[in-house]
């Protein structure tokens, strides 16, 4: 078996400059994540907070945490002094719970808006529509410790390259037109946030910023 070191470099190899990899921890060690941190990685994405905050106690401070699994709003207070990116960020009451928690911590928390773009109706995410209702309405609110630095996605999981091609560019079109409509001078929003083991190469052609890659540098995960 190749080591976690050895995956990495390759991945970096296939990843252009400008592309951020966040390397998915969930499930694995504290040794798993300082291997990727020896040599160089900073970014760390997990989705349970519980798991987070152990490991987040136990790892050195730079680490940029991503959160990027389903978030509930009563949980946010704990990632909140920390978290330096919230990937899933699915409805305005969450918004407002992560700004009200950031601004508790005088802080400033970057979110993505995650949007449903494959086909399994198991997986969350917002329509263009939603999205939009969602930021007509942010002006008014005085929100002001989050910036919402773009979009994240999940393509199907299928092995029809085509079928998957075509979620990623309907992602990558929902930016184009959200950056049209509500950010044209904001610089930060600039991330899209696709990709993992499977797809990320795919995702990567059809503009990718980020891809979060777990078991293709860390092995299989097993549950218990
Ligand atoms: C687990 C997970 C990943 C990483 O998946 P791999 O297939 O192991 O690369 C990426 N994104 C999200 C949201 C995840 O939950």
């Amino acid at each position: 078996m190749k080591s976690i070191q050895q995956n990495i470099k390759e991945i970096q190899a296939d990843i252009p400059k400008g592309v951020l990899l966040v390397a998915v921890s969930k499930t694995k060690p504290i040794e798993d994540i300082q291997a990727a941190y020896e040599i160089g990685v900073r970014d760390f994405g997990e989705n349970k907070v519980q798991e987070l905050q152990q490991k987040f106690e136990t790892l050195p401070k730079d680490i940029n945490w991503h959160f990027i699994g389903h978030l509930q709003t009563n949980k946010v207070k704990y990632m909140a002094p920390y978290v330096s990116i919230i990937h899933a960020v699915d409805s305005l009451k969450l918004l407002q719970v992560i700004n009200k928690e950031a601004h508790k911590n005088n802080r400033l928390i970057k979110c993505l808006l995650q949007f449903h773009i494959a086909e399994e109706d198991t997986k969350f995410g917002l329509s263009l529509e939603q999205a939009k209702e969602i930021l007509d309405k942010l002006p008014e609110l005085q929100i002001n410790n989050i910036q919402i630095v773009g979009v994240m996605g999940m393509g199907t999981n299928s092995v029809q390259e085509e079928k998957v091609r075509k979620e990623f560019n309907n992602l990558k079109l929902i930016f184009d037109e959200l950056k049209k409509t509500y950010f044209q001078n904001t610089s930060e929003f600039s991330q899209i946030s696709m990709g993992m083991s499977q797809d990320f190469k795919l995702a990567i052609e059809e503009g990718s910023t980020m891809v979060r890659v777990g078991s293709t540098i860390f092995g299989n995960r097993q549950y218990v």
